[in-house]
């Protein structure tokens, strides 16, 4: 049997429980950020009018739906 004093095995138990706590934040960051990064992959903002469009073509300059002028496909900021 393997003697441990129960400073040790409070120990153990709480930096076995603050690692599966961080792990779990650090996945479900990393979950959050990768959904919101899907969700404006396809967007677009005009330039003209600021209009705020879905485009998954391969268009590389999208028309927009409102004004009709083309746009450029910058990486969509999340504010
Ligand atoms: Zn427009």
């Amino acid at each position: 049997m393997i003697r441990v004093s129960l400073t040790l095995l409070i120990f153990i138990y709480l930096t076995l429980f603050l690692s599966a706590v961080i792990a779990l934040w650090i996945w479900a960051e990393w979950r959050r950020t990768r959904n919101e990064r899907r969700a404006v992959r396809f967007r677009v903002r005009c330039a003209i009018c600021s209009f705020e469009f879905e485009d998954s073509s391969d268009d590389p300059l999208p028309h927009c739906p409102r004004c009709g002028s083309p746009n450029e496909r910058d990486p969509f900021q999340l504010l």
